[in-house]
C-alpha cells in the first residue's frame, strides 16, 4: 500500500528547538559564561557528544540511573558502541588523560558548554536533549578549589541576574569511610524494606546510597530517619569539609547541610552540592535543581589516569533561563545603531550590494532588503528594523554618483556623494 506522502513532521519528544526570539538569552548564557570562566582562569574545552560507551559505564556508573535507564546508544558501523553523552565530566576527563594534560602545571582548569542527552520522561525541568555549562578542576585535592568551584557557580548565576539562590552541601566521605555508612544504611534499610517502593527495593541491592534521593513520597519518611554520612566521615574527609565550609563561610555563600544530598552519579568523592532557587517549595527544590557537583577524586584512576584529585560543577541552562523568567530578568541583546540600504531599478541594485561591503569593512551594521522592489515597502522594513538612516539609491542618484541619506527620527533627507557615503554615516553616527 502507498504511504501517505503528507508527513507533518515534529520535534523529538523532550527536545526543544531554540528560536529566534528565545536567543537572546542563550547570547547572554554563553556571553557570561566565557566570562566568568576566564575571570576565574578555565580554559575552555569542547569534546564530542559521541563517547565510547563504556566511558560511561565506568565513569558515570552502572547502577546509576543515568546509565541503566537513560542512555542513547548507537551501533555504529564499526564494532564500536557509541553513546550520546548525559553529562560531560567523563569525556573531560578521558581528554585530560588521553591528551597527557597531567604533564601540565597542575590543576588544570576547563569549562565547556553543551548538550547532554538523557532519555528522561518528559516533564517540566526535565528534558532529553538539554545544555550545561560545566566546569572542571583537575589535578589537586586542595577543599579551597571546591570552594571556587562554588564561588564561579555563584558569580554565574549572579551575572545572570539571579541572585536568590540557595546552596545544599553535603559530604560522602571516601572509599575508606563510605563503606562503614553503606552497611548502616543497609542494614537500617533492610529492617525497612516492607515500606519502600520497588525503586528502592532494587537501589537496597545496587546503589544504597541511591535510597536517600528517592522522589517517591512513601520513602520521605525513611529516608527522614535514616543514618548519616556526616557521623560515618574519616579524619580526613571530615576536615576536608570543614575546610570547605569554612571558605564557603569567608566567601560569604549561605548553605544548608543536606545530609542526604547523594547526587544521582557514582563517582563522587567527598564533596557534594546542588544549587535551588530559592522560591521554590521544599517539595519543587527536589527536581529543580540549577546544577550541582562535587569531587570526584577517584575518576581520572577510575578511567586509566594516575591518581589525580579533581572537582566540578555542571549548570543546566535550560532551568536557568526558565527561572530568569520566573524572576522576570529579560535578556536584550544590545542593538548597535544600523543604516538601511534601499535601492531602485537593476543598476542601483549592483551599486548597493557593493557598498553593503564597504559599510561591512567600516564595522557599520548594514540592513538590506534586495530582494524587495518598491521604495516603501523597503522603507516600511527599514522602519521596523528601528534603523537610524536609510540610504537611497534611485535611478537618478545611479546616474549623478549621489546617495540620499535619511534620517529615520526626523525623516529629514540630504543628497551626498556616494563615494563618501561611508565617512558621512560614520559622522552621523558617532552624533
Ligand atoms: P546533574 O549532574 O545530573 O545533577 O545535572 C546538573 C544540572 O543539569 C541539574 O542541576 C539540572 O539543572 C540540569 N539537568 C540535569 N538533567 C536534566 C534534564 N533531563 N533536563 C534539563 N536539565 C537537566
Amino acid at each position: 500500500m502507498a504511504r501517505s506522502r503528507k508527513k507533518n513532521f515534529q520535534l523529538p519528544k523532550g527536545m526543544n528547538d531554540i528560536l529566534p526570539v528565545e536567543q537572546p538569552y542563550w547570547e547572554k548564557i554563553r556571553k557570561t559564561a566565557q566570562e566568568v570562566a576566564a575571570n576565574f582562569g578555565f580554559s575552555r574545552i569542547d569534546t564530542p557528544i559521541v563517547e565510547d560507551l563504556d566511558l560511561f559505564i565506568r565513569g558515570t556508573g552502572s547502577s546509576t540511573d543515568v546509565v541503566k535507564k537513560q542512555m542513547y546508544i548507537l551501533r555504529s558501523k564499526g564494532s564500536q558502541i557509541l553513546a550520546l553523552r548525559p553529562e560531560a565530566t567523563p569525556g573531560v576527563v578521558r581528554a585530560y588523560i588521553e591528551h597527557g594534560l597531567s604533564s601540565l602545571p597542575q590543576p588544570v582548569k576547563l569549562w565547556y558548554l553543551g548538550p547532554m542527552f538523557r532519555y528522561e520522561q518528559p516533564q517540566a525541568g526535565r528534558l532529553r536533549q538539554f545544555y550545561q555549562f560545566g566546569a572542571e578542576i583537575i589535578g589537586d585535592q586542595d577543599p579551597i578549589l571546591d570552594a571556587q568551584i562554588i564561588q564561579l557557580s555563584f558569580r554565574f548565576l549572579q551575572k545572570l541576574g539571579l541572585k536568590k539562590t540557595s546552596l545544599q552541601i553535603n559530604s560522602l566521605g571516601c572509599p575508606n569511610c563510605r563503606p562503614l555508612f553503606r552497611r548502616n544504611l543497609v542494614d537500617y534499610y533492610r529492617s525497612q524494606r516492607k515500606k519502600i517502593c520497588l525503586d528502592c527495593r532494587r537501589r537496597l541491592k545496587e546503589n544504597p546510597l541511591r535510597l536517600l534521593d528517592c522522589k517517591q513520597e512513601k520513602c520521605q519518611p525513611i529516608i527522614a530517619q535514616a543514618p548519616v554520612l556526616i557521623d560515618c566521615l574519616c579524619n580526613e574527609c571530615r576536615n576536608h569539609f570543614k575546610s570547605v565550609l569554612e571558605y564557603l563561610d569567608e566567601l560569604e555563600i549561605p548553605y544548608f547541610l543536606n545530609h542526604h544530598l547523594v547526587r544521582g552519579l557514582d563517582y563522587y568523592t567527598k564533596t557534594v552540592f546542588e544549587i535551588f532557587p530559592e522560591s521554590e517549595s521544599a517539595l519543587a527544590k527536589r527536581q529543580t535543581a540549577l546544577g550541582g557537583g562535587g569531587r570526584y577524586d577517584g575518576l581520572v584512576k577510575l578511567l586509566g589516569g594516575n591518581e589525580t584529585a579533581a572537582v566540578g560543577v555542571s549548570l543546566g541552562l535550560e532551568r536557568i533561563i526558565n527561572q530568569m523568567k520566573v524572576e522576570s530578568i529579560k535578556a536584550t541583546v544590545r542593538v548597535k545603531p544600523s543604516v538601511s540600504l534601499i535601492q531602485l531599478g537593476d543598476l542601483a541594485k549592483r551599486k548597493v550590494l557593493k557598498l553593503f561591503n564597504e559599510f561591512q569593512k567600516a564595522g557599520i551594521v548594514v540592513r538590506e532588503s534586495f530582494s524587495k522592489g518598491s521604495i516603501k515597502a523597503q522603507l516600511r522594513i527599514a522602519d521596523r528594523l528601528k534603523t537610524r538612516f536609510s540610504l537611497i539609491l534611485g535611478q537618478q542618484e545611479v546616474i549623478d554618483e549621489t546617495i540620499i541619506i535619511r534620517d529615520m527620527k526626523t525623516g529629514i533627507q540630504e543628497t551626498v556623494p556616494l563615494v563618501k557615503v561611508v565617512k558621512e554615516v560614520k559622522k552621523r553616527l558617532k552624533k
